[in-house]
Formats: C-alpha cells, sequence, structure tokens
C-alpha cells in the first residue's frame, strides 16, 4: 500500500454554520473580498448574496459582486473578473453558489495573483501550455449552495476555453480553498430537478474514486458510505426536496465525495462528460455524467467486479429490506433502479443535444482535454471503446449489454 494524503481544507459543517463567517478565526486575512456568484440571479433572490456581504461587512470586510459567471464557467469570465479584483486590491475570493461560482472563484483567485496570465497558460493538457503559476492563488472560501460538485473539499476547479470546445479541470496545492462552509439551509431552494442531477455527480465522484487506479483507504471508506447514503436518501429527497434532515445528508454526501475526489479523483466518465459540456455547454455537468453512466458501469463490472460489487452492497444496504447483493451484476439493476426513483431513468445524450455525428469528435475530445482521468481509469480504452460507449448512451433506456 502506497499513497499521499493532502486535505488542508478547514470545513464548517452544518445548519446555520454560515452565521460563523461573522466570527470564525478560519477567515482569510484582509478588508477586500470579492463574492463570484454565477449569472442567473438565483443568489441574489435567494437572499444569501446579501447575508454573505452582511457577515462580511460585520468584520469590516469591503466587498465587490462578480455575478457574470455562466453555469460552466468560460476562461474570458474568470480572466476578466481576476483583472478587476486586481484592479481593486482584492485579498480573498468567497465562490458562493453550485460549482460554476465555486470553480469561477478559484479560478479567479488564481489568476488574480499572477498578472498576465491566461487561464489556459495553466491548463495541462488540450492547447494549454502546462506552465506552473508563478505565485499561488489568493485564498478562497467555499460557500456550496448545492449538493453535487464537492468543490468545497478539492482544490479541482472546470473551466471553458471561450470559443473553443475545450473544457478542462485543473487544480494544484494551492486552488484547495482555505475556508468552507456548508450550510445545508441554503440547499433548500434548490429545485427537485436540480437536486436530482447534481446529487447523482456526488455519486459518481464517489464511486469513481473507489474505481480508479489511484484510490487509497480513506477515499475508499468515505466512497462507500456516500454511495450508500446517496442510493439510500436522494430519492426521497427529490420527493421531498424541504425535508432539511436530508438536505443535511446530501450536503454531507457531497462533501464526503469532494474528500474522496481530492484524495484519489475520478475516471474517465468524467472525461466524456466533460467532452459533452465542451461541445453543449448548455448541459448539465451531472446530466452528461447521468447520460454515460449505464454504459460506462457496465464496463467497469467487467473491468473491476469485486469492486462493483462492493458498490452494489453499499447501494444495497441502503434499501429498507436489503436483498443482500454483493454481485458486480447487481450493480445495473440497483443502479438503474435509483436513477429511474430520481425521474433521471431516461435521460440520453439524445436529450442533451448530442447528435449522432458527433460520437467521433466527443471520443477525440476526451483523450485530448482530459487524457489523465482516462489513464487512471481500471482498462485501456481507446477512441472506439469510447466511441462505443457514447453511442450506447445517446439513448441508455434502450441500451443492450455492450
Ligand atoms: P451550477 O453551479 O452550474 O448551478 C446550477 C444552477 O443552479 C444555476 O443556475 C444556479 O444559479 C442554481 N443554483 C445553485 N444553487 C442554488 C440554490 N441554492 N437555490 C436555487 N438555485 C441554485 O451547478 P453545479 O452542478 O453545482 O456545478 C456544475 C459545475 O461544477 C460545472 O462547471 C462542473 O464542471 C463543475 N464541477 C466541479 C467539480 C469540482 O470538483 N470542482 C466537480 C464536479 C463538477
Amino acid at each position: 500500500m502506497s499513497f499521499n494524503m493532502y486535505m488542508p481544507t478547514p470545513i464548517l459543517f452544518g445548519l446555520d454554520k454560515l452565521d460563523e463567517l461573522a466570527d470564525t478565526p478560519r477567515l482569510p486575512a484582509g478588508d477586500r473580498a470579492m463574492i463570484v456568484t454565477t449569472n442567473g440571479g438565483s443568489m441574489m433572490r435567494c437572499g444569501y448574496y446579501q447575508r454573505v456581504q452582511s457577515l462580511l461587512g460585520s468584520r469590516q470586510v469591503a466587498s465587490i459582486l462578480c455575478d457574470q459567471i455562466s453555469p460552466n464557467p468560460e476562461s474570458d469570465e474568470v480572466e476578466a473578473a481576476a483583472a478587476v479584483a486586481r484592479a481593486k486590491g482584492v485579498q480573498f475570493v468567497v465562490g458562493l453558489g453550485g460549482g460554476s461560482a465555486l470553480d469561477a472563484a478559484k479560478a479567479i483567485a488564481l489568476l488574480a495573483a499572477n498578472e498576465g496570465a491566461a487561464m489556459w497558460d495553466y491548463m495541462s493538457a488540450g492547447s494549454g501550455k502546462g506552465l506552473t503559476p508563478e505565485h499561488p492563488a489568493l485564498p478562497m472560501v467555499a460557500i456550496p449552495t448545492t449538493a453535487g460538485t464537492g468543490s468545497e473539499a478539492d482544490p479541482w476547479f472546470v473551466v471553458t476555453k471561450s470559443g473553443s470546445r475545450e473544457k478542462i479541470g485543473w487544480g494544484c496545492d494551492a486552488t484547495f480553498p482555505a475556508l468552507s462552509i456548508v450550510d445545508p439551509k441554503l440547499m433548500l431552494s434548490v429545485p427537485p430537478g436540480i437536486t436530482a442531477i447534481t446529487g447523482m455527480d456526488a455519486f459518481f465522484h464517489a464511486a469513481e474514486s473507489y474505481l480508479t487506479i489511484n484510490r487509497q483507504p480513506a477515499s475508499d471508506l468515505l466512497a462507500l458510505e456516500t454511495v450508500s447514503l446517496i442510493a439510500g436518501q436522494l430519492p426521497i429527497l427529490v420527493d421531498e426536496p424541504e425535508n432539511l434532515e436530508l438536505r443535511t445528508v446530501l450536503a454531507w454526501a457531497s462533501t464526503s465525495a469532494g474528500i474522496c475526489e481530492a484524495l484519489a479523483g475520478c475516471t474517465g466518465l468524467h472525461s466524456l462528460a466533460h467532452a459533452v459540456g465542451a461541445l453543449h455547454p448548455e448541459a448539465p455537468h451531472g446530466a452528461a455524467l447521468i447520460a454515460l453512466s449505464r454504459a460506462w458501469f457496465l464496463i467497469m463490472a467487467e473491468a473491476e467486479p469485486e469492486r462493483m460489487g462492493d458498490l452494489a452492497m453499499a447501494m444495497d444496504q441502503a434499501a429498507e429490506d436489503p436483498a443482500g447483493c454483493c454481485d458486480p451484476a447487481d450493480f445495473h439493476p440497483l443502479f438503474t433502479s435509483m436513477l429511474e426513483d430520481c425521474g433521471l431513468g431516461a435521460l440520453g445524450l439524445a436529450d442533451l443535444g448530442v447528435q449522432e455525428d458527433e460520437i467521433e469528435e466527443l471520443a477525440e475530445n476526451a483523450l485530448w482535454t482530459m487524457p489523465a482521468l482516462l489513464d487512471a481509469t481500471p482498462v485501456e480504452l481507446d477512441k472506439e471503446d469510447l466511441m462505443a460507449i457514447l453511442a450506447a448512451s445517446m439513448h441508455p433506456d434502450e441500451m443492450e449489454r455492450l
């Protein structure tokens, strides 16, 4: 057994934890912050932005707002915001919202500290230059309002190169949040459809961290627990979106899966989903993963039968009346029925706007932009294999065994 472990982010987790922004000694030093949200106005409408601004104000921290970030952030957006942050002497960046806001805040914090740099100077795949940043990122505070990406617990951020078809994830020790506040009350306002899709995103982070060749003992423990929690609770939460206890369980599942991402990382399922997001930026990230997942897990059941059996057992144990499943073949029916219970059973790539004639480009894109996660996948997959997964995922409810 051999592994490295680094998980430096202090996480304040629980109901009303946002109030601790007023007095936590963990807040980064400085009296000028930038608050980053996405551009749909939900943080303003829900009053979360005003609360964060006022809590920072109570500590004599003046804040400026960047609310120009798209869901699935773009490089132009984070570069422009970083220029503003530099010009205004911002000392730390607060990401408030779903993964898009948190990821954008990390990217802005990095670029603000590195004058003259462009986002693609650092990307190490696709057309990125693979440079090492000269300076560490500014400190970043993560306040997630969706339960899915786990960005509050990992160093990763995902950005699309403006005007191109490249969506790439990046991160380093300096892009772990300096502080994360996970308050499940902020997630009560997430509509059921987004709750289901983001909850499944967390499921994939956990399951993929259990399958990657980079797995390690701590992420294994968290992954099985997370898979069990999501299998048991997400379908109920989708029906009961105001259930605060279930919101809390899912918030923890997301953070726990984020720790798995930090400790072990994901697999090529994410390479394919990012390719879909690159060609179809309007497709939610979690939805792309869901569409691809059934074909992906069929291949994993052959590549890693024992571990897929463990995942089946973790899902089965969450049932009211467990059937004693522990065989890799048990995973598929349990997984399909969970998707159906969450209202996601029929979701395929065709529903996200993907055309049959894009399949080859998507496979090439995944290999070009996110090769590291394909390399971490426990079975070697070439372009033809990826094309077969993509083709089967157009209408996965009609899918035959690959
Ligand atoms: P998102 O951040 O794009 O948000 C989706 C929508 O939900 C937005 O319109 C947003 O305004 C709205 N919303 C968010 N919180 C809300 C709330 N509390 N109430 C009402 N509406 C709310 O979606 P996401 O799935 O959280 O994040 C997706 C992004 O995160 C993608 O860019 C993806 O690539 C990235 N990602 C990052 C990681 C990571 O480890 N850093 C992991 C997975 C995905």
